[in-house]
């Protein structure tokens, strides 16, 4: 319920333009005087304004009039086809963890402006693996422990690796003397350890990540990727890139 009061009755609840009183009022001037009544036409304009203007709406997603974002179908039918191709970008990124051997508890070597660190990975950001979510290279969100300085900066940082194969064929190139088997992936899960660590939910793209994706706005939580039909069409047409990028 409103606390703002009606400014014709001052009740609370309702708006003078709903407001029962107002609206007998206005019709027993109709009654009295006729509809060039001043009242009367103020009331019947102000009307007639509302309802074009709720006619000449357009839906917040595909920006067409006659119908809402709630009852909008090209948001229904993009929804499940970002949910379909979001399934299949996890089971090509899945496999490719299990080609990399990387999963949490995995211990990676990567090059920091030639120097190398020793991170553990605790877990995967599997919220980030979405399509649409194009990282700007191959990488992965993680969780990790950079080991150098665990006693000087305890506690886990987020950050992106590079899948460990591609960071092992780039110390080979940068650091030729150096044994480029010391970077990459140095020990890790095995691949039904892997798979364990990921849910059906996330896998089949049930998760809430398109639904948060699709979001509109709101004062909690704020815009998805996907807010309206033009950014998922441009997104959708790369959507090919994408999944052959994972490989
Ligand atoms: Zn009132
Ligand atoms: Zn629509």
């Amino acid at each position: 319920m409103s606390y703002r009061r009606c400014s014709f009755c001052h009740e609370r609840g309702h708006t003078k333009a709903s407001c029962p009183t107002y609206i007998a009022h206005i019709e027993r001037r109709r009654a009295n005087y006729g509809d060039d009544d001043w009242h009367v036409k103020n009331y019947d304009a102000k009307k007639r304004k509302k309802a074009e203007s709720a006619k000449n709406r357009k839906c917040s997603y595909c920006r067409e009039g006659g119908h809402t974002r709630r009852t909008c179908a090209a948001l229904k039918a993009d929804i499940e086809t970002t949910r379909e191709i979001l399934v299949e970008f996890r089971r090509n990124w899945l496999n490719r963890l299990v080609e990399e051997g990387l999963g949490n508890g995995a211990l990676v070597a990567v090059d920091v402006w030639g120097e190398r660190r020793l991170y553990f990975v605790r877990s995967m950001l599997t919220r980030d693996v979405v399509w649409w979510n194009k990282p700007t290279r191959p990488a992965i969100g993680v969780k990790r422990q950079d080991l150098r300085d665990a006693i000087q900066r305890p506690g886990w940082h987020e950050n992106r690796l590079a899948w460990p194969s591609a960071t092992r064929r780039a110390a080979e190139r940068n650091h030729p003397d150096r044994d480029p088997s010391l970077y990459g992936l140095l020990g890790g899960p095995s691949e039904s350890q892997i798979r364990a660590q990921f849910t059906d939910a996330w896998l089949n793209g049930q998760d809430g990540s398109v639904e948060a994706a699709f979001k509109w706005s709101s004062r909690k939580g704020g815009r998805g990727a996907l807010p309206v039909k033009a950014e998922f069409d441009w997104h959708m047409r790369r959507s090919r890139d994408y999944l052959t990028e994972v490989r």
